[in-house]
């Protein structure tokens, strides 16, 4: 199946200049959700994930059907303030400013092997911070699993001494 074909691309959102992914074409149609989360799934099956990590928002919504799949859990990181247990932080920079992702204090046990899946990777500064995240709570990220990636922004640079895999790159 040709997921690239499915993307639509908005012109322009939602900033001048930039040329938007919108995976909502995949989610919609139940063949490509099935597809994708069992694409997903197979990249995972061997490495022992025993939970699935996914980024606020649209994390929430591929990474969940990759979890049932597997028969393993999900966890979410979210944008501060939304979690309602007690939660620790990671503050990151953007081009202009900064931004901040939590995660519940008990949502990783360590030693944990846990995996990332996340709609898209531009520079990488999203997953990264999950990525700190997840280590301060002791747990181990194996894998990083995209649907989309933008190959030309460099979120592999860094990323590096991660597996990062992704399903549609453009680059
Ligand atoms: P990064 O932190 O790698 O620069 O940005 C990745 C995050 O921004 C992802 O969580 C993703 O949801 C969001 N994002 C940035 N650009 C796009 C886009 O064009 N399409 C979609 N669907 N998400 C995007």
């Amino acid at each position: 199946m040709d997921l690239r074909k499915e993307i639509r691309e908005i012109q322009d959102f939602p900033k001048k200049g930039i040329s938007f992914k919108d995976i909502t074409p995949l989610l919609q149609d139940g063949k490509t959700l099935k597809y994708l989360t069992k694409e997903f799934a197979s990249q995972l099956k061997d490495l022992k994930v025993d939970v699935i990590v996914g980024p606020e928002a649209r994390g929430f919504l591929v990474g969940t059907p990759v979890a049932y799949e597997l028969g393993i859990g999900f966890v979410p990181v979210r944008k501060p303030g939304k979690l309602p247990a007690e939660t620790i932080r990671y503050e990151y920079e953007l081009e202009y400013g900064t931004d901040v992702l939590e995660i519940h204090q008990d949502a990783i046990k360590p030693g944990q092997r846990v995996a990332i899946v996340d709609d898209l990777l531009a520079t990488g500064g999203t997953v990264l911070a999950a990525t700190k995240l997840i280590e301060e709570l002791g747990g181990e990220v194996v894998s990083l699993n995209f649907l989309i990636e933008l190959g030309f922004l460099g979120g592999r640079d860094v990323l590096k001494g991660y597996k990062v895999e992704s399903l549609v790159i453009y680059e």
